[in-house]
């Protein structure tokens, strides 16, 4: 048996039965990893030796005939941008290869709680700017369906570390689309909670007012394990909620089910192949039961521009603290001006140059009437579309990319291209909402994604809306 390739409730129950041991598990999971990195570049990192004693410690409570819990003794994969003390956090970044993360992120925090076993740090685009994972400033991920492909992005690592078995399953973040569009390209399910749900204390600022941690995993349920481990309000998060008590509708029954499927979402573009293997699916939940509803939203076509305002300019000031001095990389000039801008040039990449320059420039005066007002104003439009179709349907369905995953090279020089990938994910970040990717087919070896978009705090939701396509089709 190939203990790398099962699912978390499926290891979980192997363990408890006694039928292989944590440690077992860990190392399958990394002789994968030796086996395949070198050709896939998921990994950064490789914590083998504190996967293993972890692995151990499970094992031991396991001999002592304690009760374990469903994530203990299960190997998991961290995306670089997110801290884990001790060991390396690049981001994706040059800027960032000697820093040590010194403390835990919340989620991980929770993670090692939950007695989760840390097998390695994952390939990324640098700081989270890419949507194919080409932005990496250590070598791109390829995709394990076919080797000349991108995994989709910025999670590029730990997608590609899940779809190919060198992981039970993966954190990554998502601030546009980075866990739900590499996990449709790469055949799995990624998670972007609610903003709030799960705090992001540890997680590396990128755009911080649309940052998320993702999941990624096989499964629908193995991604409702993990976000159930996780989710919380955190003291070190001012944005994180509880809000266990006030989940609506996590009952419901499918032959109540409105699903809203948004005009504006199948257009010209978008690959049509994609958009039939999203229709079928959807038909799917029709024969379910569920009622399938056309609605609009009306300042879709704005999502992307106003995104690609909003996320520069909190980037901008997120990534001046990079200066040399405090962390990373340091260059040295003959003043402290000189320092910055050798540090600057060595250490970020062309996209995150780019991001660093239109940031600065909406936010600069003269031009911040005109394009970041502008665009926040937009947020609010977007926001709004989205309160009055939920007030008709529950939950709403889309492609979550217009194309399968493309080849490595093909968009690399046009960056409005690469930028077109988020069209139908940034929107929930503008909106704060959840969405989950499930895959529900293939155009001939290479994946195509569903995107289930609940509700503000229905992340409970859509991932049960999930498990019915999931178990409709086993
Ligand atoms: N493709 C998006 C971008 O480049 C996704 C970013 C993300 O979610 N981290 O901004």
């Amino acid at each position: 048996m190939d203990l790398n390739k099962l699912t978390i409730k499926q290891a979980h129950q192997g363990l408890k039965k006694k039928e292989f041991s944590a440690v077992e598990l860990t190392e399958s999971v990394l002789n994968r990893i030796r086996k395949r990195n070198p050709e896939i570049n998921a990994y950064l990192t490789i914590t083998d030796e504190l996967a293993l004693s972890q692995a151990r410690r499970v094992d031991k409570r396991i001999t002592n005939k304690e009760e374990i819990g469903v994530l203990e003794g299960i190997p998991v994969a961290i995306k670089d941008i997110i801290l884990v003390d001790g060991i390396r956090a690049t981001a994706g970044s040059k800027i960032l290869d000697n820093y040590i993360a010194p403390y835990d992120a919340t989620a991980i925090k929770k993670l090692k709680k939950a007695g989760a076993v840390i097998v390695g740090k994952t390939n990324q685009d640098e700081f989270g700017m890419g949507a194919s994972g080409e932005n990496s400033a250590f070598g791109s991920t390829k995709n394990p369906h076919d080797l000349e492909r991108v995994t989709g992005g910025s999670s590029s690592g730990s997608a590609a570390a899940v779809a190919d078995n060198q992981a039970i399953y993966a954190l990554g973040s998502d601030t546009g689309g980075s866990s739900r569009q590499p996990a449709s390209f790469c055949g799995i399910v990624g998670l972007k909670p609610t903003y709030g749900r799960i705090s992001r204390y540890g997680l590396i600022a990128f755009a911080s007012s649309l940052d998320t941690i993702g999941i990624l995993a096989k499964t629908s349920e193995d991604i409702e394990i993990v976000f159930n481990a996780i989710k919380g309000k955190d003291e070190k998060d001012a944005t994180s909620v509880n809000t266990d008590d006030e989940i609506r509708n996590s009952k419901f029954e499918i032959r109540n089910l409105q699903i809203g499927v948004p005009k504006e979402y199948f257009i010209e573009g978008i690959n049509p192949q994609v958009e039939k293997i999203v229709r079928k699916a959807i038909g799917q939940y029709e024969e379910m039961g569920a009622k399938i509803i056309e609605v609009s939203l009306p300042h879709a076509e704005y999502a992307l521009a106003c995104y690609y305002i909003i996320q520069p300019a909190e980037a901008s000031t997120n990534l001046s603290r990079y200066d040399g001095i405090k962390y990373g990389l340091s260059e040295k000039g003959k003043d402290l001006l000189e320092g910055y801008l050798k540090t600057k040039q060595k250490g970020f990449g062309h996209e995150v140059r780019r991001r660093i320059m239109i940031g600065t420039y909406v936010l600069s005066s003269g031009y911040y009437d005109a394009y970041y007002l502008k665009a926040q104003k937009i947020r609010t439009l977007i926001k709004q579309d989205f309160d009055k179709v939920f007030e008709k349907v529950d939950v709403l369905m889309t492609p979550t990319a217009p194309t399968p995953a493309f080849k490595i090279g093909e968009k690399a020089t046009d960056p409005v291209s690469m930028y077109l990938s988020d069209i139908y994910t940034a929107s929930l970040n503008l909106a704060g909402l959840p969405g989950v990717s499930i895959p529900i087919g293939k155009i001939g070896k290479l994946p195509v994604g569903l995107q289930i978009i609940g509700q503000q705090f229905d992340d409970e939701k859509i991932l049960k809306i999930a498990k019915l396509y999931e178990n409709s089709i086993l």
